[in-house]
């Protein structure tokens, strides 16, 4: 039976949402706020299925008022005639650790786990778990459900997810390669084995999610064995604001020369880093191609710098595990792309590729300028290069589904 079911993301100061009919997977509505705060206007926009976005100023001091504005112009945009048509309220959540092998129903006791872990993901965590309580409030008839970003990641060998630190240090404190998109590697790993026209268990995939924030997973038969992301999403790639893989003495000697306590250290890491430290300009990706593009960037010869390392890092992630891939006996069915830039920049995913030779990679340079879910491999390349748009909320809402039995 056709069943209305929500997908949540819920930030510190930021909510987005969609609205899909299950489980026909057709999307009905999505609608974000962003800047909730206790003041000033925030940043309200929403959309239904074949409609233009609409975008407002408003005043939104917390969650709830967002929320229920959200769910206001739900009914008036006629995507529901009533909010309690909605059966299913599916929520993202970062950080499950290793308590969450699954998606599961929210109850006190999941959401008391799930704060238990707040200290693994202090920015997200806490904003989930808000979300999940405001929606049982304005929807309690709805069935709430956890979508975690770790699940998928929880496949990983010991090899692979074990840092070379005293054992206790894990079997205590639980430190350890968690990863996260895993809901976006989980859905571009099976559509990519659906785009293949090959059975899931009998297809290897390295995807590479390139956002804001980016990771690479190794997927063997539609389980993760390896990803860049580690102990936090600081870890493996260069991001917009994230250092990524780092020598950790670096911030040991930078925390005694600048004084900086553990607080600072993390801000300088997690926020001040990546391709904004690096650029000396920009975290976003476009103003990067730009000032490469143009000699006569004030930030040209820095950007063009940090565009090289940046590159050169996603293709030594794809090179490692797909060596690891063919280490394991099997061979690399495809490179997917996917996220803001894996998704939009036809420049990055063909100077990725073109170091790829190793894997006798070849780009297809057409069908690269392509937009959708694109096949972009050229006739003679030994390995497919897909770009698949990724559906992390496509695969809340089917879990929603799935949970509500
Ligand atoms: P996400 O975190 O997946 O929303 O991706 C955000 C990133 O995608 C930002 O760094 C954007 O600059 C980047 N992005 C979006 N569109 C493009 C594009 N056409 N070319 C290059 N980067 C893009």
């Amino acid at each position: 039976m056709s069943e209305k079911i929500l997908a949540v993301n819920a930030g510190s100061s930021s909510l987005k949402l969609k609205l899909f009919t299950m489980p026909e997977e057709v999307e009905l509505f999505q609608g974000a706020a962003d800047r909730i705060t206790g003041s000033g206007e925030g940043e309200f926009s929403y959309k239904k299925a074949g409609g233009e976005r609409v975008k407002l100023s408003l005043n939104m001091p917390d969650h709830e008022v967002a929320i229920g504005k959200l769910l206001e112009v739900l009914v008036e945009s006629g995507a529901v005639t009533d909010v309690e048509e909605i059966k299913g309220v599916g929520h993202r959540v970062v950080q499950g650790g290793e308590f969450f092998k699954d998606s599961a129903l929210s109850t006190p006791e999941n959401l008391e786990v799930i704060e238990s872990l707040n200290s693994l993901a202090p920015l997200h965590n806490p904003a989930n778990v808000m979300g999940v309580r405001a929606f049982s409030k304005v929807l309690p008839n709805a069935t709430q459900v956890l979508v975690f970003d770790t699940v998928f990641h929880q496949t990983m060998p010991e090899v692979n997810y074990l840092y070379p630190i005293e054992r206790k240090f894990y079997d205590e404190y639980k430190i350890r390669r968690y990863g996260a998109h895993g809901t976006s590697h989980k859905y571009v790993s099976e559509a990519a084995a659906k785009v293949l026209g090959k059975d899931l268990s009998d297809t290897s995939v390295v995807v590479a999610h390139l956002g804001n924030g980016a990771s690479i997973t190794e997927v063997v038969a539609g389980k993760s064995m390896n990803t860049s992301m580690g102990f936090t999403p600081t870890g493996g790639l260069i991001m917009g604001t994230r250092t990524g893989d780092i020598d950790p003495t670096v911030i040991t000697y930078l925390q005694k020369i600048k004084g900086l306590d553990a607080d600072g250290m993390s801000d300088l890491v997690t926020k001040q880093s990546g391709m904004l430290a690096a650029t000396g300009f920009s975290n976003d990706m476009r103003d990067v191609e730009e000032a490469v593009a143009d000699g006569k960037h004030p930030h040209h010869a820095q950007a063009v710098v940090a565009f090289d390392m940046f590159i050169k890092r996603i293709a030594d992630f794809i090179t490692l595990y797909a060596a690891d891939v063919v280490a394991g006996g099997r061979n690399v069915d495809a490179i997917s792309f996917t996220a803001g830039i894996g998704e939009n920049s036809s420049t990055v995913r063909k100077l990725v590729v073109d170091r790829l030779a190793i894997l006798g990679a070849k780009l297809d340079e057409v069908a690269n300028n392509t937009r959708g879910t694109v096949d972009i491999t050229a006739e003679n390349s030994k390995v497919k290069i897909l770009v698949i748009p990724t559906e992390e909320e496509l695969m809340i809402a089917r879990d929603t589904v799935r949970l509500r039995g």
